[in-house]
């Protein structure tokens, strides 16, 4: 061990177990690259004001969870803490809703930080998977969204997941619910810090996972029954595109997310075999965010699924992905000149695409068997002096045991033959 350790919060992903994070990853991805997204990278870190506008200067990701800093110039600069106002400020920096058709469509994948309290499923470090598509109002986009994580979660063979469907209204009818809300809860038995967020922000008390808060608010007045016609309308043909789409999900009238700036669609994807961080990806719907980073109106959807929590899903339900075998061919030379042709013949096979590896280190054949055995090859390649004179060498199937030696000009064909 050296004298340094991963920061808090924060761990190494390693083989063999990167393998299924990178599966997972591109699992999420699939789905987007055939539904008409583009890939897009922004930044690692932005101006801190992008988020203190953009995700909201009264949620917890912004007061509390910002990894800021102050460069040598004197910027002030955040750890992108989520996606989408990065992509929303992109897409608006390069002009991409000027140029064709709207929606814009994109995805993304990268490492988000947030400054939480470590535990199982939630890290300083972390990785989103996202999709956002700017600049249409549509309830077929919306609908679109939801499927797409829905393929994209089966695909993987995950099926203890549930979608939670909202609709958070809009800046019509938003405020009047806003202002009920407020009343109900200045009438309830709060503590201070609960009460400067019921005035600052009163949904985001709904969401408060505290017992003694959730009890006092059974009678809470609910979004669903101040929604304007146009959100209701809206909303009731998201719901109807998904249920002809066959995706199952529950109505629930009292999720709000940790996000300012969702409008209308909200969702959220759970997961049951979590426990308390249970959520594996949400989103929704975001008219207003970019007139709040200084572009023009741009109604938009987006989601973001976590990696991280969509691998220990995966462990949860005991599902077992079907990774493409590291190695297919281990080659082990015994002495010098078996070392230079089987190297050769490695080369070849990887440039025929084979996935093949080599025992390096001029090991003897116990150790390079051994070693062979731990790349989990399916098929090795066996030289000797003796071989060599004879212009063969000697391949092994790893499953059966058995062994035959084959012309060393027929080696590759061979190989790509039995290996399909
Ligand atoms: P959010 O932007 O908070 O809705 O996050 C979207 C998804 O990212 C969540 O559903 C989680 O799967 C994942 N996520 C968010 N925060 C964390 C965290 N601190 N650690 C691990 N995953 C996270």
């Amino acid at each position: 061990m050296s004298t340094f350790q991963a920061p808090k919060g924060t761990y190494d992903l390693i083989p063999p177990d990167s393998a299924r994070f990178l599966a997972v990853r591109e699992a999420i991805a699939a789905p987007l690259r055939t539904s008409g997204y583009g890939y897009i990278e922004t930044p690692g870190f932005e101006n801190v004001e992008l988020f203190a506008r953009g995700v909201g200067e009264s949620t917890d990701i912004v007061t509390k969870e910002m990894f800021t800093l102050t460069t040598k110039g004197g910027s002030e600069l955040a750890l992108r803490p989520e996606g989408t106002a990065s992509v929303l400020r992109s897409a608006l920096e390069h002009n991409l809703h000027k140029q064709g058709n709207l929606p814009v469509k994109l995805w993304y994948s990268g490492s988000y930080y947030r400054y939480e309290r470590p535990q199982k499923g939630r890290y300083r470090h972390f990785s989103q998977v996202g999709a956002e598509a700017i600049g249409a109002q549509d309830p077929a986009l919306d609908a679109e969204l939801v499927i797409l994580a829905d393929q994209a979660y089966r695909s993987l063979g995950l099926r203890r997941f549930r979608i939670l469907l909202n609709s958070l209204g809009d800046k019509e009818c938003r405020p009047v619910y806003r202002a009920a809300l407020q009343d109900f809860l200045r009438g309830l038995d709060l503590d201070e810090e609960t009460l400067r967020r019921a005035e600052i922000n009163p949904l985001r008390v709904l969401d408060d996972k505290r017992q003694d808060v959730q009890k006092q608010l059974t009678g809470a007045p609910l979004l669903r029954d101040y929604l304007c016609d146009g959100c209701k309308a809206y909303h009731e043909e998201v719901r109807e595109l998904l249920t002809a789409a066959g995706v199952a999900f529950e109505d629930d009238p009292r999720l709000v997310r940790g996000l300012d700036y969702y409008t209308r669609t909200t969702f959220e994807f759970v997961h049951d075999g979590l426990g308390s961080q249970s959520a594996v990806g949400g989103g929704g719907r975001y008219d207003g965010l970019s007139e709040m980073i200084g572009g023009p109106a741009l109604p938009s959807v987006g989601w973001a699924l976590g990696v991280d929590r969509t691998v220990l899903a995966l462990e949860a339900e005991g599902v077992e992905l079907e990774l493409p075998a590291a190695t297919s061919v281990f080659a082990v030379p015994l002495g010098e000149e078996a070392r230079r042709v089987l190297f050769a013949t490695v080369s070849e096979l990887r440039r025929g695409g084979v996935a093949a590896d080599f025992a390096y280190g001029g090991k003897g054949l116990k150790a390079a068997m051994k070693a062979a055995n731990r790349s989990g090859a399916r098929y090795t390649l066996v030289a000797g002096e003796r071989d060599l004179a004879e212009g063969v060498v000697q391949l092994k199937d790893m499953e059966s045991g058995e062994q035959s030696p084959i012309a060393l000009d027929a080696v590759v064909a061979e190989l790509r033959g039995r290996l399909g």
